[in-house]
């Protein structure tokens, strides 16, 4: 990381403008990737859309990055205004390109950003579990690997956010996602602030689970801990979100549903400022259920039942 650094903030250094022109690459680099991804899903209704809250998030990542390594706080301001603005100005098309709903159409704006977890490479350094805090937790870690498939977590939480985004934005959720490619750098602390600065309205992240024992399995929402001194603030709404969301899976019988698990030890959790809610879609280490995960019919159905949950607490919170 230290010469990605070294290099970035030398880009800084030259001025706003080239930093314009890193931006400008990242979405077209961006839309040329989400191309590539969204054939394999036949879904080319959410290319536009994905790719539109993909543009918003690479300037958010730039913006994060600028921020980490320089004072250049204008220029983090302009990265996430353009970000921001993208995404109105394409409104009009996504609701003509898709049938909309309009009974599961939100009436007001609610904006989930959704962190597909870990990244391809881990972060081992280490940072504070809360704000203040003086217990140090990993950045970021590797995650697990599906048993059967081989697919690292990091590959399938990608996918999966990104097929939840498309089917959040059909019913009129903004989303933003804290990453949309798997070379970045982004710890824990990170994505919840990239929902803190976006003041959104629930961040959700999406892992997969890992066990030495290959008989464990099912689906799990992690929730902030009741007496976490850190989000007392989010906990109810955060508990909320997240029974909406056990209570959505539920009524899929295909899906293994083990509950809800207060967590007051994810720095995740600590550092947000927005109701937050995590979900372990299921064992890896587990055969079926790493089978079941990369079959795509299962996955955007347990999708479906995650995007319900959501769309639920916005209905609740409204
Ligand atoms: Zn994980």
């Amino acid at each position: 990381m230290s010469s990605k650094t070294g290099g970035i903030r030398t880009r800084i250094g030259i001025g706003i403008g080239f930093a314009s022109v890193i931006l400008l690459l990242g979405s077209f680099l961006f839309f040329h990737q989400a191309g590539a991804k969204e054939h394999t899903k036949k879904n080319n209704a959410s290319q536009v859309k994905s790719s539109v809250a993909g543009t918003g998030t690479k300037a958010v990542e730039d913006e994060k990055k600028e921020a980490e390594n320089t004072s250049a706080a204008a220029d983090s301001t302009t990265a996430v205004t353009n970000g921001a603005g993208n995404a109105p100005t394409e409104e009009p098309k996504k609701t003509d390109s898709v049938t909309p709903d309009q009974s599961n159409q939100l009436q007001k704006e609610f904006l989930v950003v959704i962190d597909p977890g870990h990244q391809e490479k881990a972060n081992l350094g280490t940072e504070p579990v809360g704000p203040g805090a003086s217990e140090l937790k990993t950045k970021v870690t590797g995650g697990t690997t599906g048993v059967v498939t081989g697919k690292p977590e990091y590959k399938l939480t990608l996918d999966a956010a990104l097929i939840l985004g498309g089917i959040l934005e059909k019913r009129g959720v903004k989303v933003i996602y804290t990453r949309t490619t798997n070379q970045v750098n982004l710890s824990n602390i990170d994505r919840a602030e990239v929902a803190n600065q976006q003041h959104a309205d629930l961040l959700i992240r999406l892992h997969a689970d890992g066990s030495d024992d290959q008989n464990v399995r099912g689906l799990s929402v992690l929730t902030p801990a009741q007496n976490d001194p850190y989000t007392k603030g989010i906990f109810e709404d955060s508990l909320k979100a997240s029974q909406f969301i056990v209570d959505e899976t539920k009524k899929n019988t295909a899906v293994t549903v083990n509950g809800i698990s207060y967590r007051g030890d994810l720095s995740g959790f600590n550092w947000s400022k927005v109701p937050s809610t995590l979900v372990e879609m299921g064992y890896m280490t587990n055969p079926a259920e790493d089978r079941s995960l990369s079959d795509p019919v299962y996955l955007k159905n347990l999708l479906t039942n995650i995007a319900d949950g959501i769309v639920d607490y916005a209905n609740y919170k409204k």
